[in-house]
């Protein structure tokens, strides 16, 4: 195999890192771990590769070529800088960091040191991401204008070190931060205003549940909405066109499009609709002639697709898809969606 690979941190993500290398991506290699709690050795070697017990001894070992970061977001920038100053590529989870300035520092020293430095945004992969990409990109129902995306949960826990702030725990950093990811790489234009409202419902330091609204300079705006604490839930996805609607429901990707075949003028027998809301002439339902409802289309796409890119762009077969610089743009929405609920207004902003 092309590149040797280390872990650090082996909980959830680590150990998901490892499996998923191993069964997917012939050019790399793990070959060990390191874990801050020494009890994680036994799951580490039960799982055939070599426990670390010191950051160093990762860190000097001239084999290792890639290290991949997997601990709480308030340690990504020491380790990712400790990391690239000792010659490794590196790939760190999100979110990359605690705001902007931590990342500028990062990419200043992957510059100097000339090592790649990537984010794990893997839900660039996603089933229902790469659908709604490929529904805009073709403009099967128009051009977009208003873009709903949220994930609703009701389990009202944070799970481990995601309840505090100083390990920056929270629902903005922790899946906010990857819808943002998927609005920034969707539309081509700069955010010019952040308005978000951050709920702590049953967490006493961090956010559980928030809203914010995106506008774009090229007059598209979004709704990023996370809960924890729903319980009716809504689409994952709904998309308003020039032309039509999307809807996906869920991760399962079940829903559709609905595109206006006909613009034909919408007449009314007696000048009046009846509705059991009353009578209404605008808001009366549409003849069904008029629309065409469309499948969502079939798209390949799944996380592994992330390190294979890794392998290509190191053997210089491809460029590098998640980019620091894109990670900078989401680290500014997110740096301003804090400075948002402080002041308890919109910001404009030009990010
Ligand atoms: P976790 O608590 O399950 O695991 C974290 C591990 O890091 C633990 O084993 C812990 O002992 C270890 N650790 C803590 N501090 C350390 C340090 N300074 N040095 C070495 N090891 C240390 O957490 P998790 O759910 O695996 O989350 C880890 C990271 O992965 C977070 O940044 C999180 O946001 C990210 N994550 C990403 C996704 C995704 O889909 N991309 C999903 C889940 C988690």
């Amino acid at each position: 195999m092309a590149y040797k690979l280390a872990i650090i941190g082996y909980g959830g993500m680590g150990s998901w890192h490892h499996k998923n290398i191993q069964s997917h991506i012939k050019e790399i290699e793990v070959t060990c771990a390191y874990d801050i709690r020494p009890e994680v050795e036994a799951a580490v070697t039960a799982a055939g590769i070599r426990f670390c017990r010191t950051l160093d001894e990762v860190l000097t070992d001239p084999s290792v070529d890639i290290v991949t970061i997997a601990v709480p977001n308030n340690f990504h920038k020491e380790l990712s800088i400790a990391a690239l100053r000792a010659g490794k590529h590196v790939i760190c989870e999100k979110p990359v960091a605690m705001n902007a300035q931590e990342l500028e520092d990062i990419m200043a020293v992957s510059k100097e040191t000339g090592k790649l430095f990537s984010i794990h945004q893997n839900r660039r992969w996603d089933k229902d991401y790469k659908i709604i990409q490929k529904l805009l990109a073709d403009g099967t129902v128009g051009t977009p204008y208003y873009i709903e995306s949220r994930v609703l949960g009701s389990r009202r826990s944070l799970h481990g070190w995601r309840g505090y702030k100083v390990n920056g725990g929270g629902m903005v950093y922790d899946w906010g931060i990857h819808l943002i990811d998927q609005l920034l790489d969707l539309i081509d234009s700069p955010v010019v205003s952040v308005d978000a409202h951050l709920f702590s419902i049953f967490s006493e330091e961090v956010d559980d549940n928030f809203k914010t609204f995106l506008r774009f300079e090229n007059g598209i705006s979004a709704t990023v909405e996370i809960a924890t604490n729903c319980f009716i839930t809504q689409p994952r996805w709904h998309v308003s066109c020039t032309d039509g609607t999307i809807e996906i429901e869920d991760w399962d990707c079940n829903g559709k499009a609905v595109k206006l075949s006909s613009d034909e003028q919408m007449t009314w027998d007696n000048d009046i609709v009846y509705t059991s809301a009353g009578p209404t002439r605008t808001m009366a339902p549409r003849p069904k002639h008029t629309t065409e409802e469309l499948p969502l289309p079939e798209v390949t796409a799944d996380w592994s697709n992330y390190y294979e890119n890794i392998a290509a762009v190191l053997d210089g077969r491809a460029e590098l898809i998640v980019r620091p610089e894109q990670a900078l743009r989401v680290m500014k929405v997110i740096d301003t969606i804090f400075e948002s609920q402080r002041k308890g207004c919109g910001i404009a902003c030009r990010i």
